[in-house]
């Protein structure tokens, strides 16, 4: 981490008048070519900003999308870039390719503290290729090269990876500094470290459990992946999303967690439904019934995680307890996130859903940190390396 040039070294030594390469993540949702939520857009701020100030040449690149290596308009990072330069209170001017003459003109008409937005990286294949050539073509656009792309850290592409290894004078951004010091917490904790994982699947989640149950005090469990491990201890599951080829790695979970003398929860009570449907009937149950399916954690249960966060003093959370999205069955991921916010430990929130969830609830100001990458948070909290971070540190 010490190792990683920081944004303050690089300006000390000064960027005035330097091409400053910055890889952001501005994939944002759009709807109709309108932007319905800005929050990457705020989030690459600070970094910009600093950048700006010092009165470097700022070209600006990012992703949108799945466009797959194919020119895609309605994957286009045109939109983007008034509210950038609204958000900035500066000039933002765009620029239709990432690499080639057009992006090479654009960059030297750009004065000091000036910003061009390049076009959408993954309109080219070599972008998620980490293509040399490609890497090669966005370096030629760069004197300085910082990343602040903390969303797409764990990914090794030509602008988060094989760029660093062409641009001399590199620095991690504000945003993948601030996200990296706060996970790290989760990895280096003050225990008791509580870890509490939902959502969909265990097997989009099963790294994530295999490095954290040993290594959190308490793993408590919720979502639909909770009665994948209630159908491994061989507890009734009616009709819930159970992921039957994932049941065995269930157990090993469990297991790994009891040899090495740490707690796992699991839900002791239920709210079932016969379908997953706003107009669907519900009850509470200790056991899930024949035909009926978990949609939520049950009461005694919130109650249970609620206290597990009331003692933490690290406390990391991933993943909804239910099916929040409809009101009825919300209440188990809701009395989570109060108790979240309401606990003394340093906390951290990680996952598009469950962040959706606190910021529903208005808890977003109480959370130590929420975080802004899935994926990079679940790779970089399980203490595996991240390749956008080793390029900056080799
Ligand atoms: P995050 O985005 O926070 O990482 P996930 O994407 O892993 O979270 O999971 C969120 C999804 O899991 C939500 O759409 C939610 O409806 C679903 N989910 C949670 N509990 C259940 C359940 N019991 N049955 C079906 N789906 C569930
Ligand atoms: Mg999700």
């Amino acid at each position: 981490m010490s190792q990683i040039p920081s944004l303050d070294a690089l300006i000390a030594r000064g960027v005035r008048d330097q091409r400053v390469f910055v890889r952001v993540d501005l994939n944002v949702p759009l709807r109709g070519g309108a932007i319905t939520d800005d929050t990457r857009v705020r989030a690459s701020l600070p970094t910009l900003r600093r950048l700006i100030a010092a009165g470097a040449r700022v070209v600006v690149a990012s992703h949108l999308g799945r466009p797959k290596g194919k020119r895609k308009p309605e994957f286009s990072l045109r939109p983007v870039a008034p509210r950038l330069a609204q958000l900035l209170g500066a000039g933002v001017s765009f620029c239709e390719d990432c690499i080639g003459p057009e992006a090479a003109r654009a960059v030297s008409e750009l004065g000091p503290g000036q910003v061009v937005l390049l076009e959408n990286l993954r309109f080219h294949a070599g972008e998620e290729a980490n293509d040399a050539d490609f890497a090669k073509a966005l370096a030629q656009l760069a004197d300085c090269y910082v990343n602040d792309a903390f969303g797409t850290a764990h990914r090794a592409h030509a602008s988060t990876e094989g760029i660093a290894r062409h641009v001399d004078r590199v620095a991690a951004g504000d945003l993948l500094r601030s996200e990296l010091e706060h996970l790290r917490v989760v990895r280096e904790p003050v225990r008791p470290l509580l870890v509490i994982l939902g959502g969909a699947k265990v097997s989009d989640k099963l790294a994530v459990l295999e490095a954290l149950a040993p290594h959190a005090d308490v793993l408590a469990i919720g979502g639909a992946m909770a009665y994948t491990f209630l159908a491994a201890r061989g507890e009734p599951v009616g009709n819930s999303l159970v992921e039957p080829d994932r049941i065995e790695d269930a157990r090993r979970v469990a297991r790994a967690a009891e040899r090495s003398g740490r707690r796992l929860l699991l839900p002791s009570d239920h709210v079932v439904a016969e379908r997953i449907a706003a107009d669907a009937v519900s009850r509470v149950v200790s056991a899930i019934p024949e035909g009926w399916m978990g949609v939520d954690i049950g009461p005694d249960t919130a109650t249970r995680y609620a206290a597990e966060a009331a003692r933490a003093r690290t406390l990391f959370w991933n993943g909804p307890m239910g099916v929040f999205e409809i009101a009825a069955f919300a209440n188990g991921t809701a009395q989570v996130a109060r108790a979240v916010a309401a606990s003394s430990a340093t906390t951290v929130v990680g996952g598009g859903d469950s962040l959706a969830a606190i910021n529903q609830l208005g808890l977003g100001d109480r959370i130590t940190h929420l975080s802004t990458g899935g994926g990079a948070s679940l790779e970089y909290v399980q203490g595996l390396e991240l390749p956008g971070v080793a390029a900056l540190e080799r």
